[in-house]
């Protein structure tokens, strides 16, 4: 078998969005898994619509999520260049090759002259705009005319409108296309800039891609590119394309959606694990032959199987996408979860306070439960506000009969002296003993008395992290609240 070599071939109007960044993954994935190669070109024709810094932003944050290309503008193989502005020459070389072949003419018309085209056309009914091949066969006069007005021809191609153009995509098996569906179109604009589906041909043909996995917005480019594959008798990749991505209530990924964070870099500033995403958007869109849902890189590349790719839309589901992110902060070291959680908690809150030891400890408290690492913060706030046990709260205490127990553990606390979690345990234990209590009666007074909230990791380790001389001074508050 060829070599198989696959990209992702963004614009970079804009930073890795998570549409692209499930393309560049299952083409990635796709190429591991045969031992080929991942391509990175660059789109960058629409001048326009470039961003500052676009180019590196996509790259960057491919490979915070893992994805390293083979080849790219940064680390050139043999088929470069790697950017479209800087293969405009090759562009014109293959129209101008067309035009010699006939296959392709000059266009002359103005874009006001077309729109009024359109106008027409659509007064009389017809809203699928044809080119009416007005440049097809303009005389060499005529040709004069307009160059001496300055004007300056696009190339467009002529579509064999006798042909259907067919192909067996990897995702949604036979497709065809009527070639008279197809109107005339431009390939290279009079300033010499090609269109995306002319120089998408001349680009996957010369880096020699076998296969091409993109969004399924692009079936309908295909036609036009299989037309000039043929016209230039280069062979052509095989295509899948891929589902939409929609959300939660089943519509459309929208870039203006705020339902849903879209940009690579929001998870990362929001410090998800860049394995975890990975694993989660190999799940968006194909499954494995089985239940499991974790995978590492690894295994991805193994069990990939380009036959699996869905063929009905791929929700974004954050739960999921939660879930997963908490089995691998789960699964990672807690030194390195304290690290990522720590910048988050500076930023927020007053733990220059606190030491090391403190702050490691609170994090493994709250690490089985944290979806994302700047969750972090609101876990921890609770442990830097002011006392503020509410009458309803208060009143629960009086209904746990719990004064009495506030008194006799504030005092049993106030004589440990070293007051760690598995002091504080023991304490509990023989004061609930004492007093006869357990439970919600012997822990839900403690816990309301020293955090004000209902809920929280396991006790101990809260009031150790509380310290002695905050939680007597909490129970005492509360005492004199009952
Ligand atoms: N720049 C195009 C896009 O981002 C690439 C399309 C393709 O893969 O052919 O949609």
């Amino acid at each position: 078998m060829k070599e198989v070599r696959v990209r992702y071939a963004p614009s970079p109007t804009g930073h890795l969005h998570i549409g692209g960044a499930r393309t560049a993954l299952f083409n990635y994935l796709f190429a591991k898994h045969y031992n080929g190669k991942f391509i990175f070109r660059l789109e960058d024709t629409d001048l326009e619509r470039n961003i500052p810094g676009g180019e590196a932003s996509q790259l960057d944050n491919l490979e915070w999520l893992g994805i390293i290309p083979d080849e790219s503008p940064l680390n050139p193989g043999p088929y470069g260049p790697y950017r479209q502005t800087e293969r405009l020459d090759l562009y014109k070389e293959y129209a101008n090759k067309l035009l010699d072949l006939g296959l392709a003419y000059e266009c002359y018309c103005t874009p006001e002259e077309l729109e009024e085209d359109r106008k027409k056309q659509e007064a009389e009914g017809n809203f699928s705009y044809r080119y009416d091949r007005k440049c097809l066969n303009i005389s060499e006069e005529q040709k004069a005319v307009y160059i001496a007005e300055g004007r300056k021809p696009a190339i467009r191609f002529k579509v064999d409108e006798t042909k259907d153009y067919e192909w067996n995509d990897i995702v949604r098996g036979h497709i065809s296309v009527p070639g008279k569906d197809i109107s005339d179109w431009v390939i290279l604009k009079s300033n010499g800039i090609p269109t995306y589906n002319f120089a998408v041909v001349i680009d996957d043909a010369l880096m020699k891609m076998t296969h091409v996995f993109r969004g399924e917005e692009h079936i309908s480019n295909t036609p036009k590119q299989l037309m000039i594959y043929e016209a230039l008798g280069l062979e052509a990749p095989q295509f899948g394309h891929m589902t939409l991505i929609v959300n939660e209530e089943r519509k459309k990924l929208s870039k203006r959606d705020e339902s849903i964070m879209q940009f690579i870099s929001q998870y990362k500033d929001e410090g998800y694990l860049p394995e975890a995403m990975f694993n989660f958007f190999a799940l968006l869109g194909w499954s494995p032959d089985s239940e499991d849902e974790i995978f590492s890189e690894e295994e991805l590349i193994k069990i990939f199987d380009e036959t699996r790719l869905s063929k009905s839309p791929s929700m974004f589901d954050k739960k999921k996408l939660h879930w997963i992110d908490n089995q691998y902060i789960q699964n990672e070291d807690l030194i390195k979860i304290t690290e990522m959680c720590k910048p988050y908690l500076e930023k927020e809150l007053p733990i220059s306070s606190k030491d090391e030891e403190w702050l490691t400890k609170i994090i493994a408290l709250f690490k089985p439960q944290l979806n994302y690492c700047s969750e972090i913060v609101e876990l921890v706030a609770p442990f830097f506000a002011q006392y503020h046990l509410s009458n309803e709260d208060k009143d629960f205490i009086n209904e746990l009969e719990g004064k009495d127990l506030l008194e006799a553990i504030s005092d049993n606390f106030n004589n440990l002296e070293v007051f760690d979690m598995e002091n504080i345990k023991k304490c509990i234990k023989d004061t609930g003993k004492a007093l006869n209590r357990k439970g919600k009666n012997l822990f839900m007074p403690i816990r309301l008395a020293v955090s004000n909230e209902r809920h929280g990791g396991d006790l101990p380790t809260v009031l150790e992290l509380y310290g002695k001389d905050q939680v007597i001074t909490n129970i005492k508050k509360t005492i004199e609240l009952l």
